[in-house]
């Protein structure tokens, strides 16, 4: 027990977004609609219990194709995928349903668009996330990608007359603004998206960081490693001078990180689900927290609609993650 923890500040908003959610339903219907299995190309959502629970349905998560068998149902995960794999998959005749984020879709269809009127692109991004490769993927050609402001100085497009900036969706705020800022010194004719790519969950969960952590002495953040999304918002409490540490589940809290810490906040990525928040909420009072205090916030109720064919009414969610 530790007597100092007086609170637990609950971020708003955290936890899933309408993309997350929509890709989950996806891979829930069809396995209600076609049965077990399905396969699906990379994790769903970059959450470890999500992808645990949707394997216990009847879910087969692959990164290769040639892992699926013919005539099977695949989906592909909320992160889309480039051309190439788009069209391998329909090569091999399965039934695809499409998870990717409408949001990412935005991104993918400006780069289609654009390209056709002889634009090159810089990407803002994190080399070898699914996403990157996907939107990057959706050219042959033509998109260089930059990680930090130091990579600006050495991107080397074939002309500067024509040239559009694109960001991976889940990126810092900050970050992706100092290096718009770098790429804007060195390309001042540069064209940047009407509204900004980074999404709104993003940026509704990185306010909502920057509001709590002045408030508490630490910060936990529920996601799993592999989510971009849940280690920005980590670094951006770490950033702001307040302790923070990122958890895959509850199991991974440390008594010791609690030690002289009066109030805790708590937030999730966005594909994190809110039973691992419950969990965590659970394991902090057993640790000697007295109450647990909603902070207000934005609320989001943005829902992006379901791809045809899984639409009817009559294939109900089985058992909805949330
Ligand atoms: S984090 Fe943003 S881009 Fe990614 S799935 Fe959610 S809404 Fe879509």
């Amino acid at each position: 027990m530790n007597p100092n923890i007086e609170e637990v500040l609950l971020a708003e908003p955290r936890g899933f977004c309408a993309g997350v959610d929509r890709a989950i339903e996806i891979v829930e219907r069809a396995l209600a609609k076609f049965g077990a299995p399905i396969y699906v190309r990379h994790e769903i959502v970059h959450n470890t219990y999500v992808v645990n629970e949707l394997k216990a349905k009847g879910a087969i998560f692959i990164e290769e194709l040639s892992d699926v068998p013919p005539g099977a149902t695949l989906v592909f995960s909320a992160h889309g995928v480039s051309k190439a794999v788009e069209q391998e998959a329909r090569d091999r005749g399965f039934e695809i349903f499409d998870a990717t984020c409408p949001l990412v879709t935005k991104v993918h269809v400006e780069v289609a668009k654009l390209a056709k009127e002889g634009y090159e692109f810089i990407m803002i991004g994190h080399k070898g996330h699914p996403e990157v490769e996907g939107t990057m993927g959706q050219l042959s050609s033509g998109i260089h990608l930059v990680e930090d402001v130091a990579d600006v100085a050495t991107v080397s497009p074939l002309q500067t007359e024509k040239l559009a900036v694109v960001t991976q969706t889940t990126l810092s705020v900050d970050d992706a603004a100092e290096i718009a800022a770098a790429v804007r010194a060195r390309f001042p004719r540069v064209r940047e998206p009407k509204q900004q790519d980074i999404c709104y969950a993003t940026q509704n969960r990185q306010d909502a960081v920057k509001i709590m952590s002045p408030q508490v002495d630490l910060v936990i953040v529920v996601g799993s490693p592999t989510s971009s999304n849940s280690n920005r918002l980590r670094e951006l409490a770490q950033r702001l001078g307040t302790e923070s540490y990122m958890v895959d589940s509850a199991d991974e809290l440390k008594a010791e990180w609690f030690e002289g810490k009066g109030r805790v906040g708590l937030t999730a990525g966005a594909s994190a689900p809110e039973v691992l928040v419950r969990e965590v909420i659970d394991r902090v009072r057993a640790f000697g927290a007295v109450s647990v205090r909603k902070m207000d916030g934005i609320e989001e109720t943005i829902k992006f609609p379901l791809p045809k064919g899984l639409k009817l009414d009559d294939i109900p969610p089985p058992g909805h993650i949330s």
